[in-house]
C-alpha cells in the first residue's frame, strides 16, 4: 500500500474511543522498526519527522521518499500516513509540496489571532491536496533552552476557533509535556480535557505520549484523544538498547562492529516498544 492521509482514520479512532500512535523517525532503522512493528501488529501507523530531523536526514523530499520506497521495499499492506510534527509556518508549506500526506502546523508561540489566520491558510492548501493537518492552541510542556515547562492548558474558547478552521486533529495542551517527566509532574489535566472534549469533535491529539503512564493516556484516548505522539520511548530503549550490546562488549566479538549488527538490537527495542504502544492505545487492525 502507498502512504495515505489521516482522513477516515482518526475520525473513526475518535468515535471508537481508541488512538493511532505517531512515531518520530530519525533514519532507516527507525522507519523499518516502526514499519515493521505497524505490519506486524496489523494497524495503521503515522510516521513523523520533525523538522530537526528531516534538516538531519537530508530535507523533506528525501524523509518521504524514504518512507515511501521503504513501505514498498518490505511489502507494508497497513495504511502509512507520513506527517511532518510540529512544523512552522515554512516547513508545512513545504511539506504540502513536496507530498507529505499530514502536517502539522504549529502556531502555539505566535499571536493567537496570527496561529488563527495562518492555520486557515495552512488547512486551505493542504485540503486542495487531499492532505490533513493538525494544529496546535495552548502550549505543550517541556525543556527548552534548559527552562522545565509544566504544561499549560490549552483554552477552551481558542480551541474552539481552531478546531473551526477545519483542521483534521487538533493538538492541545492538558498538562502534557514533551521528553522525560519531572518527578513532581501532577498529571494530566482530565477537566480541562473533559471541557474540550464536550465542544470539539475533531479528533484531539496527545503529544508527549512518552512517559504518561499508561492508566492516563487510556483515560485521555476514552475521553477524545485519538492520536498520541511518541518519540522519547523509543529513543530511550534504542540508547538502552545499543548501549548493553556494546557494554557486553559484542561489537569485539567477530564482525559484531558491522553497523547492521550493531544496531540491530536497538532496531529491535524500537519496534517492541511501539508494538507495545499499539497495544495500550486499543488501535483496532486495518
Ligand atoms: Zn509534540
Amino acid at each position: 500500500m502507498s502512504i495515505v492521509n489521516g482522513n477516515g482514520i482518526f475520525d473513526a479512532a475518535r468515535s471508537g474511543h481508541y488512538a493511532v500512535g505517531a512515531f518520530n523517525t530519525n533514519n532507516l532503522e527507525w522507519t523499518r522498526a516502526i514499519l515493521a512493528a505497524a505490519q506486524e501488529t496489523n494497524t495503521p501507523i503515522l510516521i513523523q519527522t520533525s523538522m530537526g530531523a528531516a534538516k538531519y536526514m537530508g530535507g523533506y523530499e528525501l524523509c518521504l521518499n524514504l518512507v515511501q520506497q521503504t513501505v514498498k521495499s518490505m511489502g507494508i499492506t497497513v495504511p502509512v500516513i507520513m506527517h511532518l510534527d510540529h512544523g512552522n509556518y515554512e516547513a508545512a508549506k513545504e511539506c504540502i509540496e513536496v507530498g507529505y500526506t499530514s502536517v502539522m502546523f504549529d502556531g502555539h508561540d505566535l499571536p493567537f489571532e496570527e496561529n488563527l489566520e495562518k492555520t486557515k491558510e495552512i488547512v486551505a492548501l493542504a485540503h486542495a491536496k487531499g492532505i490533513t493537518v493538525e494544529a496546535e492552541v495552548g502550549s505543550i510542556g517541556g525543556e527548552e533552552d534548559g527552562i522545565i515547562g509544566a504544561g499549560e492548558l490549552a483554552d477552551v474558547e481558542e480551541a474552539k476557533q481552531i478546531a473551526a478552521t477545519g483542521v483534521d486533529y487538533l493538538a492541545c495542551g492538558i498538562g502534557n509535556i514533551h521528553g522525560k517527566y519531572p518527578a513532581n509532574w501532577t498529571g494530566l489535566n482530565f477537566d480541562r480535557l473533559k471541557e474540550l472534549a464536550e465542544v470539539i469533535e475533531t479528533p484531539l491529539v496527545l503529544h508527549g505520549g512518552s512517559g504518561i503512564p499508561k492508566e492516563q493516556i487510556q483515560k485521555a484516548i476514552a475521553m477524545g484523544v485519538s492520536k498520541v505522539n511518541v518519540n522519547t520511548e523509543c529513543q530511550l530503549a534504542f540508547a538502552e538498547a545499543t548501549r548493553k550490546y556494546i557494554e557486553a562488549g559484542k561489537d569485539e566479538e567477530g564482525k559484531g562492529y558491522d553497523p547492521r549488527k550493531l544496531l540491530a538490537p536497538g532496531t529491535q527495542a524500537i519496534t517492541d516498544v511501539v508494538k507495545e504502544r499499539i497495544d495500550w492505545f486499543g488501535t483496532p487492525e486495518a
